[in-house]
């Protein structure tokens, strides 16, 4: 096996200095690797390539995404099965939730998750920023990363421009589908105080119930690899390598010079890549930590563990988040859902519908409709999120839609306070880490959760969805006390696929942080991380946009650019 050394990399800089192409060779070198081709990774390929005398190579474990249901957004309900193209997580058992173990799958392929996520577009409120900034992460407050979330987007339909940015690679689009059924819960949501709200976006006013704006146009999903990534091989000094699984980060002392990586097909071939200047960890919430600790960076009681030299002592893989989400679910009567339209004929007449680029449940987000809202009226901003969709899976089975008319009504909490941990089991690239959530754990999410349970199944119960709703189904209408709740969401609660947290951005003095407000790694050199993993805190939102948001911002760092000016002047 090749020894790294600085007088290696130096060899492989001249021999790429002399004309060396991009062709994949064992030991070659660029100015930065990234490990992971994700939503963040994607997002650093396009903007590290902008500049004309730099070379990335980015290793993806998974195949390229050329498979058409990672394009066709309906698609997405067999991807999420597939092997090929996804992490098959479990999580270990909890103790929240009836010692359970919740399948937690990730995206593996060109665009990480975003080739098979749900497609929301949803960035959060102005205060989870400000938090992250208030721990000590100068430049992160609100106004700081306004411009990196507008700098991506090119919002399409009606914004506010001091909001949305219309000039990006990203197109925003809105909801054209609109079923009577999602009418009726909308307005049923305004029946009970809930204000309409189209643009939960504006990071000041989320509360209230409308569509959610999503990444699907003129009939496609537009993954991170779509927009950012495949453009920017245009360049030709992107190298993709794909089936390429990062299995250890390579130090000189403490500098990150270079990646040793198996290929994923045969899992023997191992090879290096040697970085100039960066090696870049974009891997993901549980492959990240995985990737570091196996790589000697994480708490040292592990690495001894794994038998690996400790290169940094940090609480990697600590600081876990997710989103614990619950589906309450009701059968319909008197109209067609989607559970019904996605069989037979009706399937056939929705795929015309999508060929003649008309609205249709193939290009839809899993959930169309969006519900924010406060379980104490005290609260400035809603702790709740929701979702609605006139379909229903049956239950235990994500992915397979109820043989009846149904639809669902989802609700998690913001910020949990439920902290767990991913823990590499060995230094075997192929062994899955162990992911342990811990939801449920925290007194506070279980009381948040139960509020939220409630105003879910009256939100199925209301006036202007009474001709559609023919009864409860999931659970049973004798579950009614807080105890028969939290029993209920113990049993049946699920991942929303949002995890955060493991490399944690915050200052040295800061004995939870993993890298600074730079994303560089505490104590190391050449070495950042740049990922949903680096989040301090869970934004209360879906965690797509603001992984782009972190890799728009990371990239200028990375390149020595000044930070966009602040978006002052937009109302708290
Ligand atoms: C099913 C699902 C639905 C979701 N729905 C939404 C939604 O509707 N809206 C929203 O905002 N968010 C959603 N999310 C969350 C969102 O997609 C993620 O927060 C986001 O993609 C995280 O980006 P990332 O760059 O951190 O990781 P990822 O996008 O997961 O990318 C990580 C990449 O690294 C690769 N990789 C991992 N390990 C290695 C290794 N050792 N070597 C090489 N490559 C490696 C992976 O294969 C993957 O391609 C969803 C997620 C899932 C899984």
């Amino acid at each position: 096996m090749l020894q790294p050394s600085m007088e290696r990399v130096a060899e492989q800089t001249a021999a790429y200095a002399k004309g060396g192409d991009l062709m994949q060779a064992d030991g070659d070198s660029f100015d930065y690797v990234v490990v992971g081709s994700g939503a963040a990774g994607s997002v650093l390929c396009k903007r590290l390539t902008e500049d004309p005398a730099t070379t990335v190579c980015v290793l993806e474990c998974g195949p390229p995404d050329r498979h058409p249901f990672i394009h066709i957004p309906a698609g997405f309900i067999k991807m999420l099965f597939n092997p090929t193209y996804t992490w098959q997580f479990q999580t270990a058992p909890g103790d929240g939730i009836g010692g359970r173990r919740i399948p937690t799958t990730q995206g593996r392929t060109l665009g990480g998750s975003s080739s098979i996520n749900g497609m929301v577009y949803n960035r959060g409120q102005r205060e989870d920023f400000d938090n992250w900034a208030q721990r000590g992460n100068r430049g992160w407050g609100y106004v700081d990363i306004l411009p990196y979330f507008k700098r991506g987007e090119r919002r399409i339909g009606l914004a506010d421009d001091r909001i949305h940015g219309r000039e990006g690679a990203l197109p925003v689009t809105d909801n054209d589908w609109i079923h009577p059924v999602n009418e009726a819960f909308i307005n049923g949501a305004q029946e009970l105080g809930m204000p309409r709200c189209d643009d939960y976006n504006s990071g000041d006013a989320q509360a209230g119930v409308g569509y959610f704006q999503r990444l699907i146009n003129r009939g496609y999903r537009h993954s991170a690899a779509r927009v950012f990534l495949h453009p920017a091989r245009a360049t030709g000094r992107l190298d993709v390598r794909t089936d390429a699984r990062a299995a250890r980060i390579l130090f000189d002392g403490t500098r990150a010079i270079g990646v040793e990586y198996v290929d994923d097909r045969d899992r023997k071939t191992r090879r290096t890549v040697y970085a100039r200047k960066e090696v870049i960890v974009s891997a993901g919430t549980a492959n990240t930590a995985k990737l570091l600790q196996m790589s000697g960076v994480g708490p040292a009681w592990l690495s001894q563990q794994l038998g690996v030299p400790v290169v940094a002592d940090l609480p990697v893989g600590e600081n876990f988040r997710d989103h614990y989400s619950v589906r309450i679910v009701a059968r319909v009567k008197n109209i067609r859902t989607m559970n019904e339209m996605s069989h037979g004929l009706s399937l056939a007449g929705q795929i015309a519908r999508w060929m003649m680029g008309k609205p249709s449940i193939l290009a839809l987000t899993p959930s169309v409709v969006h519900w924010f809202w406060r379980t104490e009226d005290t609260m400035r901003q809603p702790d709740l999120q929701g979702v609605f969709s006139p379909a229903s899976y049956k239950q235990g089975f994500v992915g397979l839609l109820d043989d009846y008319p149904g639809m669902t009504c989802g609700v998690w909490q913001h910020r949990p306070e439920s902290t767990g941990y991913v823990r590499a089991v060995s230094t075997d690239p192929f062994e899955d880490p162990t992911i342990q959530p811990n939801y449920l754990t925290d007194p506070m999410d279980q009381r948040v959760l139960v509020k939220g349970m409630y105003l879910a199944r009256n939100l199925l119960h209301t006036k202007a969805l009474a001709p559609f709703f023919d009864r409860d189904e999931l659970p049973a209408r004798d579950v009614r006390t807080d105890d028969e709740w939290l029993d209920y969401a113990r049993r049946v609660g699920s991942t929303a696929y949002h995890l955060i947290g493991t490399a944690r951005m915050g200052p040295a003095s800061d004995k939870t942080a993993v890298v600074d407000d730079q994303l560089r790694v505490h104590g190391l050199q050449g070495l950042r991380v740049v990922d949903a993993s680096i989040m301090p805190n869970m934004p209360s939102a879906n965690t797509y946009s603001s992984t782009m948001m972190i890799a728009e911002k990371a990239s200028d760092m990375i390149r020595g650019r000044p930070p966009l000016e602040p978006v002052e002047g937009i109302a708290a």
